[in-house]
């Protein structure tokens, strides 16, 4: 099969860590007898630079003649003073937006390769864990109306949402349990908020009329946050609001420990989605070849998953990611504070590269 691959590469990291992953995807299209056509468009900080804007149209209008689209990162302090209109986080948003990505996607699960890296007590990592957050990702609070009084001394924000909204992002949720163990945990804030009240009964609905086979089961945001930590490894589907999911989402993903290994996917109504790192663009350590490509390969798996049903192609490169972790390969984020060696990034890409 042919797919037109959009990468966004950003600033920073962006381009070192999305070009390990246009590596790994070229060799598994490869492997498998598929063709992958990449178009490299600028966003962020850099299109600031090339063009004076973060989101040129000319990259909106690529993203959304592609199959799919790959970002790196945007940001970094070259540009923290411009304008608000101006910043380069106004593309991630842009391209949200423009793209109807309504649906946020983030995994975490604690590789047994790396339980030693996961931040949690070593009981509780021994047991293992792996979740899936299902984030709504272009309503509620983020969206609502907001403002200050004329005195300037009272602020409000709005949360918001609509039954179809709801419904989308649950059954997003439910189809992605589906394919999982079939358990899905809805969170939220019930007994106070009318609109966590409607999103329960929403989902509930939608459980008991289309989805009977996955076990559904409530749970409030502030007992979420605390199970995440107790005991992860009840969790498998977690769906939930933009800001619930937003806060839930870096929780789970920093219990892992490891920034570098986690990846991330947006979806809205079409197979078009957008995949990237969960990390920002790390200039701390741009262009000193230290950054981990992993998070950034395993958001190609995701691609090939969600986005083109190429389960068996993303299962691969999914396992040999393990592999090449089970083997004791480290890059310096995720090597344990006895090791004197570790992999570059290039160094990582190419052992991944090499066991593929
Ligand atoms: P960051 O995620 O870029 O970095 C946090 C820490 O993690 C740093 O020490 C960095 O070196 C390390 N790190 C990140 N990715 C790594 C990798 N792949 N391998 C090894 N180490 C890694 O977060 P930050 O420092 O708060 O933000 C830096 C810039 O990134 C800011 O401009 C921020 O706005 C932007 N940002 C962008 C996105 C995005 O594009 N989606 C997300 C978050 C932050």
């Amino acid at each position: 099969m042919k797919y037109r691959i959009a990468l966004v590469p950003g600033d920073g990291i962006g381009p070192e860590i999305v070009g390990a992953a246009v590596s790994v995807l070229k060799k598994t299209a490869a492997k498998y007898g598929h063709e992958f056509d990449f178009t490299e468009y600028p966003a962020g900080g850099c299109a600031i630079d090339l063009c004076g804007e973060p989101l040129p149209q000319s990259t909106i209008d690529g993203c959304l003649a592609s199959d799919s689209v790959m970002l790196g990162a945007v940001g970094g302090p070259k540009w923290d003073s411009m304008p608000s209109a101006l910043r380069p986080e106004k593309a991630l948003l842009g391209l949200r937006k423009a793209l109807g990505l309504y649906t946020n996607l983030r995994p975490a699960a604690i590789q047994p390769a790396l339980a030693d890296a996961c931040v949690l007590r070593k009981d509780i990592a021994a047991k293992g864990f792996d979740l899936m957050i299902v984030r709504e990702l272009t309503g509620g609070i983020y969206f609502g109306k907001r403002g200050r009084n004329e005195a300037g001394d009272a602020a409000y924000d709005t949360e918001a949402y609509s039954i179809a909204e709801i419904e989308r992002v649950a059954r997003r949720a439910f189809e992605t349990a589906r394919k999982r163990k079939g358990h899905l945990t809805s969170v939220d804030k019930a007994n106070v908020l009318e609109t966590s009240r409607l999103w329960r009964e929403t989902v509930h609905r939608l459980g008991e009329t289309e989805y009977p086979d996955v076990r559904l089961d409530d749970m409030y945001v502030d007992n979420a946050a605390m199970q995440i930590i107790r005991d992860p490894s009840f969790f498998d589907v977690i769906v939930t609001s933009n800001m619930f999911g937003d806060i839930l989402s870096d929780e789970a993903s920093q219990v892992t420990g490891s920034i570098g290994l986690l990846a991330s996917a947006s979806l809205g109504e079409t197979s078009r989605g957008m995949y990237e790192p969960i990390h920002g663009s790390a200039p701390d350590i741009a262009g000193k070849d230290i950054a981990n490509p992993i998070a950034t390969v395993l958001s190609a798996a995701m691609m090939l998953r969600y986005s083109f049903d190429l389960a068996e192609e993303a299962d691969y490169i999914e396992k040999t990611v393990n592999d090449v972790l089970s083997e004791g390969w480290r890059t310096a984020d995720i090597k344990s504070p006895d090791d004197t060696t570790w992999l570059k990034g290039s160094e990582m890409k190419d052992k991944i590269l090499e066991h593929l």
